[in-house]
């Protein structure tokens, strides 16, 4: 028996008439399952021969310093894109697991100022010379996945230190907007035309490949901030200027345990 899918939609107009409109997009549905899982196999059976080559260059590296100039260098080169690879196929396995669970409740009661100091702290290790601001106007806590929602806003905040000069500052807050949970990370860097911000959030569509490549994206960041999003029922918004800085904001709905503490924020 074939299980079918069927999109409902119903349009209330003001003179009391309902208009009800239903399509079967079985079709549609299964041909993008069929997409998901071919990309998350690839991913996976990718994953196998590179940890291989990646070992063996492990070895090899440890002697480089003895091999002739044009060796080190490629030697160096194959590391690197190695290591590009890893981080591509780390992203294409994460962005499947979470497009798999998209329709799944997220059951977890997330502490985000605990979650958004634990990203600090990592951040501050990583890049001990950047600025990072945390400023925290709203402590209330949201329904959903912890892992999830890290990977969504440590992408963002990446993003910003990439897309910035060294002295630039990176401030993400947290506040309370009209009953919804808000984040936001802001930097000083080198904005975004707003006719790239519509499509922003594609698979591999980049403002400018060249730096992008260069700073080591995998072109995946904000697809995954995008389906994070839409598996927690919040909105992205993306705000911009070319040469001043980008905020990029996820409003959350609240979980239904705050609204005891709601007039905190
Ligand atoms: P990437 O791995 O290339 O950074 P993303 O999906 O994270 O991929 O971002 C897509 C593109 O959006 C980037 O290539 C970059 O051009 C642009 N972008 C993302 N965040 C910022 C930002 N904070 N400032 C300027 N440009 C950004």
């Amino acid at each position: 028996q074939v299980r079918r899918h069927l999109q409902v939609i119903i349009t209330r107009f003001a003179e009391g008439d309902i208009l009800l409109f239903i399509r079967d997009v079985t079709d549609r549905v299964r041909t993008e399952q069929m997409r998901r899982d071919f990309v998350g196999n690839v991913s996976h059976e990718l994953r196998t021969p590179l940890t291989v080559i990646m070992g063996y260059l492990g070895t090899m590296l440890a002697g480089v310093d003895q091999m002739p100039a044009p060796y080190q260098r490629a030697m160096r080169q194959m590391e690197g894109q190695a290591v590009r690879m890893e981080n591509l196929l780390k992203d294409l396995l994460w962005l499947s697991r979470i497009e798999t669970t998209e329709g799944q409740q997220k059951h977890d009661l997330v502490d985000m100022t605990g979650l958004l100091e634990e990203l600090r702290e990592e951040v501050a290790n990583a890049h001990p010379e950047r600025t990072l601001r945390l400023q925290i106007d709203c402590r209330e806590k949201i329904r959903g996945d912890y892992r999830e929602l890290y990977s969504a806003v440590s992408n963002l905040v990446y993003n910003a230190l990439k897309y910035s000069p060294e002295d630039g500052a990176v401030t993400i807050s947290a506040s309370c907007e009209d009953g919804r949970y808000c984040l936001a990370v802001e930097d000083e860097g080198i904005g975004i035309d707003a006719h790239h911000i519509p499509r922003l959030t594609e698979r591999f569509y980049r403002v400018d490949d060249s730096r992008s490549s260069s700073t080591g994206g995998t072109g995946l960041g904000l697809a995954i901030v995008k389906h994070v999003a839409a598996a927690h029922g919040a909105q992205l918004n993306i705000d911009s200027t070319l040469g001043r800085g980008s905020t990029f904001k996820l409003l959350f709905p609240m979980a239904a345990e705050n609204t005891g503490d709601m007039q905190a924020c």
